[in-house]
């Protein structure tokens, strides 16, 4: 039996699929979940989302969020998430950009917090959008 994955991003259904195994970043390190998985909650850090099925992989960048596993369900609440297929390169770089020179610039700790996390979604979507551009993933349903 695989996984039923449903990803869920500002209350709104992002994807809803079967998979093998889902690959995702906790704030503790990354994590791969295969069916009979014990029950979990875990916190999201912004990073690539992996979901195998057979020959397929889907892509997606998730901005943080969290990760709930239960009976073969995994239930994903993102902060925002954006299949790599469908992310917009351009402003992705406009938003590193802007948030690198912000580090460079900032003098309080929350400019520095709000930066390191605008800069952390930008380069997980980067990274997305280059992998799914090199390896050719394949759209889920
Ligand atoms: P920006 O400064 O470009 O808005 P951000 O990191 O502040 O980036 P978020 O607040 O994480 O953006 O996301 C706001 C919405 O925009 C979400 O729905 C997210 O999926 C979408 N989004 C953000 N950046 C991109 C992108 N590069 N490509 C596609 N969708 C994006």
């Amino acid at each position: 039996m695989p996984l039923h994955v449903e990803i869920i991003a500002a209350e709104q259904p992002i994807l809803t699929s079967d998979a093998d195994v889902v690959v995702a970043m906790t704030v503790s390190g990354q994590i791969s979940v295969l069916p009979q998985h014990a029950p979990l909650l875990t916190l999201l850090a912004p990073g690539e989302l992996r979901l195998g099925r057979g020959a397929n992989e889907v892509l997606l960048a998730l901005a943080g969020g969290y990760l709930e596993i239960r009976d073969d369900h995994v239930t994903i609440l993102a902060d925002a998430a954006e299949r790599a297929e469908d992310i917009d390169v351009s402003r992705a770089e406009r938003a590193r950009d802007r948030a690198s020179a912000r580090l460079r610039e900032s003098r309080s700790t929350i400019d520095v917090a709000r930066a390191s996390s605008a800069l952390a979604r930008a380069t997980s979507r980067l990274k997305a959008a280059d992998h799914v551009r090199t390896r050719g993933v394949t759209r889920a349903r």
